[in-house]
């Protein structure tokens, strides 16, 4: 848009390699800044003064002031490149980081033996000190090494004093003038004036040790100072400044001249104390972590081995570009964040690689039933829906067990689809299961499916916890003779004693209730061959960790809604006005419609709650809705119970249901055009979502009302509710949730155990999850057994064991 950046990008790129070529670029961008539209007016004096004398300035100062001209002129959105983001020095990479290590078995198990020692073993670390870093969750040497500077401080040059701006950070050189104590504003203080000979410094003491200070800094004597420079009035000055006095350069050579690491700070030990400690951490252990990843991948991606990166993180050299290092974004970062991918990746592979060897069922999936059931479909099937039919009808076809994933907003169509998959294993003579998270929802897909199924003369069995035991076994035999094709139930699927007589197909919904590694368990009741699974989930999962939680599934995605819905409308009210929402509920109430009203669940005192459901609930009666019926529905109820109110709902004997989230999933009644859920700021983004897809299920408009009570607009409350209103994209709500929230509470806890990583973002190093993805897969692709690289093989199950149950597989 704005052309002034350009000559910026010029003469940045390469660190700075063009700056020399480009003549009065000063000159240039003042007559650029002059230009810019008029909305920039604001900005423009601030532009034009870091212009200004440009190209009389030193080589360094240009340096710095393009790079604030380049800041500015992005914040103001001028420019989508961020500057060199992608022109890292490589400092010449060192080829022998490419050699592959040579290292036996044992020597490995030894190395991983030696970083699991406590830190005490470490010089300059004693009981003492040892306990003080325990408060900081560090044991070990590993934890130590992995205790990773949280920014940098550029001391590598001294700046002189004539030379220093407000707000640097910076090392001067100079000698002490006078010093003593002084009195400013009621406040006694410390000064030394010091001098390099191009200007002058104040140093100054707020809490101080006069003698100490008055026998170190006496005049004449020369010193380092360390600090961040500030003003007052006219003079410059650096607040407690670290002093370090000529001759002592040797003894704190971790100090100067260098790119110093900054650590959290942990209580009881100085900075200086802690560098030391991990610098003599990083030179003995370092290279123990050692991460056997065939070289040929850092070398493709232009990345490091965990030991190289880690070193590097701590004491980076001069050259390294320190920017990308506080903004960890360097090399080392980036490999670190890889490290940890790869062997997510080579677990999920590895675990991929397991099923793929198991013998499946080779389907026919065109036959008659089928065909005769997709002509008898009152509707087209949408092209999302038919281009994952072909998948999954090519998997079932294939010799090998089908693991798919089927992904779809709510009311996308999986269903059907699902269906047509049952259909296929059925027609073949096999048996098929299908899992629901809760009573509610495997209730529903079975009155679902018995319309279709009486339809195509399929046996469908309901297995769930409220009925009779007669009817259970009456099903467990149905199961084990072949009699019943198809069953569906909640967990107890796999609890009890099922048995079947031939099962081709498991079909889970919502599998990320039931955590990755139940899957296994149902495929397990069938004989001799793998069924098929298909995994449905309407929670739609960002690409990002649809590979990371799926990663050992095939991915079909319906991302597409059947024709002639109408998304719905979502208003945001606040407490004073939500007589306005209840108002617009009426108003579709007396249309015929029905309405869901949800209110948060409040874990900790289910009681309390219970009540405020059936308080509220009685309320909303006499008070609101009068000559509607209201019906309530918690999670308190019997299956039994519950079952009663949704029926009453869904035959329009009831016209409000008040819900607490039991309602979240599944749950269709077509009629239900309008939603109020109170107490909206309490929910996640997801979850709300999730209630919302409970209306617009059917051909009407329908409205969802989000009640908020103390809000305040700078909250990330406010802004989850705002995105709701927006937009009806379940993919791009999932994305927004995964931004605000991070994966760990995205999942819910049961699963971030899987997810917990070190160092590495899921969202900031996306595509070196992409990388270590391709890679670990074309890895156990070539050698399925990892038998050619045995470290590599040990090193992955110790990191992953426990998280991904691979022994149950390996
Ligand atoms: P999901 O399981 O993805 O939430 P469903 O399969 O329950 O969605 O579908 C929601 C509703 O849309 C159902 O009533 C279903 O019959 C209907 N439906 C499914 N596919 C189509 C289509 N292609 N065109 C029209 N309606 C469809
Ligand atoms: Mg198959």
């Amino acid at each position: 848009m704005l052309n002034f950046v350009k000559p910026l990008e010029f003469a940045s790129k390469n660190q700075f390699q063009n700056l020399h070529k480009i003549k009065d670029l000063g000159k240039t961008l003042l007559a650029l800044i002059e230009r810019i539209p008029q909305e920039f007016e604001g900005h423009k004096d601030r532009l034009l003064s870091l212009c200004k004398g440009l190209d009389e300035a030193s080589l360094e100062e240009k340096k710095e002031r393009i790079k604030v001209l380049l800041e500015v002129a992005i914040s103001l959105g001028f420019s989508r490149k961020e500057p060199s983001k992608n022109e890292e020095p490589l400092k010449e990479i060192s080829l022998e980081v490419y050699q592959e290590p040579k290292l036996s078995l044992e020597e490995y198990r030894k190395a991983k033996e030696e970083l699991k020692k406590s830190v005490q073993f470490l010089k300059g670390v004693g009981p003492k000190v040892a306990k003080k870093l325990a408060k900081k969750e560090i044991h070990t040497i590993e934890d130590l090494l992995f205790f990773l500077p949280r920014d940098y401080e550029d001391r590598r040059r001294l700046i002189p004093i004539s030379d220093l701006k407000e707000g640097q950070k910076a090392v001067i050189f100079g000698e002490v003038i006078k010093s003593g104590i002084a009195y400013t504003s009621k406040r006694k203080v410390f000064e030394a004036s010091l001098t390099d000979g191009t200007g002058f410094i104040t140093l100054r003491w707020f809490n101080f040790n006069e003698f100490y200070l008055k026998n170190l800094l006496r005049p004449g004597k020369n010193f380092y100072a360390v600090g961040e420079v500030t003003r007052f009035g006219r003079t410059i000055e650096m607040v407690h400044p670290e002093i370090i006095p000529e001759g002592e350069e040797e003894k704190l050579e971790l100090e100067l001249g260098k790119i110093v690491p900054i650590y959290s700070s942990v209580e009881g030990l100085s900075e200086r104390q802690i560098r030391k400690i991990i610098k003599n951490a990083v030179e003995e252990y370092a290279d123990l972590l050692e991460n056997f990843i065939p070289r040929s991948f850092f070398k493709k991606r232009k990345l490091l081995p965990l030991n190289v990166a880690i070193k590097n993180l701590h004491f980076p050299e001069n050259e390294e570009n320190l920017s990308l290092l506080k903004k960890e974004e360097s090399i080392y970062h980036k490999s670190l964040a890889y490290d940890e991918f790869f062997f997510l990746e080579l677990a999920l592979a590895f675990k991929k690689g397991k099923v793929k060897k198991e013998k499946g069922i080779s389907f026919k999936t065109d036959g008659e039933k089928v065909r005769s059931f997709l002509a008898k479909l009152p509707f087209e099937l949408t092209s999302a829906q038919k281009r994952v039919l072909e998948e999954i009808r090519r998997d079932m076809a294939s010799g090998l067990p089908m693991n798919r994933l089927l992904q779809g907003d709510v009311g996308c169509g999986k269903t059907v689809i699902a269906f047509i998959a049952a259909l296929i294993a059925i027609e073949n003579g096999y048996q098929v299961a299908m899992m629901a998270p809760t009573e509610i929802l495997a209730e529903q897909h079975y009155h679902n499916f018995r319309r279709y199924a009486q339809l195509m003369g399929v046996n469908v069995a309901l297995l769930s916890g409220g009925i009779t035991p007669a009817k259970k076994r009456e099903i467990y035999h149905g199961l084990t003779t072949g009699f019943i094709d198809f069953v569906i139930g909640t967990h107890a699927l796999f609890q009890e004693k099922v048995e079947f007589k031939k099962l081709g197909l498991v079909i889970i919904d919502e599998q990320h209730r039931f955590g990755v590694l139940q899957r296994a368990a149902l495929r397990e009741k069938a004989k001799g061959v793998t069924p098929d699974t298909l995994v449905m989930t309407a929670t739609p999962i960002p690409r990002t960790l649809g590979l990371t939680i799926y990663g050992d599934l095939d991915l079909s995605i319906i991302d597409e809604m059947p024709k002639g819905r109408k998304p719905i409308i979502t208003k945001l009210f606040l407490e004073y006005n939500k007589h306005k929402a209840y108002e617009a509920v009426k108003e579709e109430l007396r249309k015929g419609h029905q309405a869901y009203v949800i209110l948060p669940l409040i874990e900790e005192s289910e009681k309390l709650d219970l009540k405020a459901v059936t308080t509220y609930g009685e309320e909303l009666q006499s008070k609101v809705f009068p000559d509607f019926k209201v019906g309530i529905l918690h999670g308190k109820m019997s299956s039994l119970e519950k079952e009663r109110v949704m029926h009453q709902f869904k035959r329009k004997e009831i016209d409000v249901l008040i819900s607490t989230t039991v309602v979240e999933v599944g749950v269709d009644v077509p009629n239900a055009t309008v939603m109020v859920i109170e107490h909206a700021e309490r929910f996640g983004l997801s979850q709300l979502h999730q209630l919302r897809g409970r209306v617009g299920r059917g051909e009407d408009q329908s409205y969802c009302f989000l009640i908020a009570y103390k809000i305040s607009m700078e909250s990330e409350a406010f802004r989850r509710l705002q995105i709701l209103c927006q937009t009806n994209d379940g993919f791009k709500i999932a994305e927004e949730d995964l931004k605000l929230r991070g994966p760990g509470d995205f999942l819910g806890t049961k699963q971030s155990g899987y997810l917990e990583f070190k160092k590495a973002d899921l969202i900031k190093d996306y595509q070196i999850l992409l990388w270590a993805r391709e890679d670990a897969f074309s890895l156990i692709e070539k050698d399925p057994e990892l038998i050619q690289h045995p470290i590599l093989k040990e090193e992955l199950i110790r990191r992953w064991e426990e998280r991904l149950k691979l022994s149950e597989i390996a």
